[in-house]
């Protein structure tokens, strides 16, 4: 997948601050940060959108839930409150697709999203 953004990212083609990585997963931080932590956890694999994930996945999906979550956990901001989105196509505004969770946090936000 030479030409997606977050692949070229993950194979350092492309400048990002990682501030995670292990051998299916890697974080970094958004280049347009929602709040003090905006950070992207993506699958090292290409898999451009929730509808491609198959059964075979469920570990890497956990996976990356778990790891927004211990991120949260080391900035002190889970007890405060954290939000983690997948945006999926069109409507939902996703712009990159090669899945990504977004963990924003370290200010108040609203319900619904705009
Ligand atoms: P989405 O709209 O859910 O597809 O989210 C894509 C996200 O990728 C947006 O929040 C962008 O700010 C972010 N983004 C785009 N280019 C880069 C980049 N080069 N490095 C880090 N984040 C990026
Ligand atoms: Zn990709």
């Amino acid at each position: 997948m030479g030409e997606c953004l977050f692949c070229r990212i993950i194979n350092r083609e492309i400048q990002a601050t990682i501030i995670y990585e292990d051998d299916r997963i890697v974080a970094f931080n958004d280049i347009n940060p929602q709040g003090p932590t905006h950070v992207l956890v993506v699958p090292r694999r290409h898999i451009a959108t929730l509808d491609e994930l198959t059964p075979d996945d469920d570990p890497l999906a956990g996976e990356l839930v778990r790891r927004a979550a211990a991120i949260a956990k080391q900035r002190g901001i889970s007890a405060g409150g954290y939000r983690t989105v997948f945006n999926t196509n069109r409507d939902a505004g996703q712009t990159v697709f090669h899945i990504h969770l977004h963990l924003i946090g370290g200010r108040t936000m609203h319900w619904p999203p705009g």
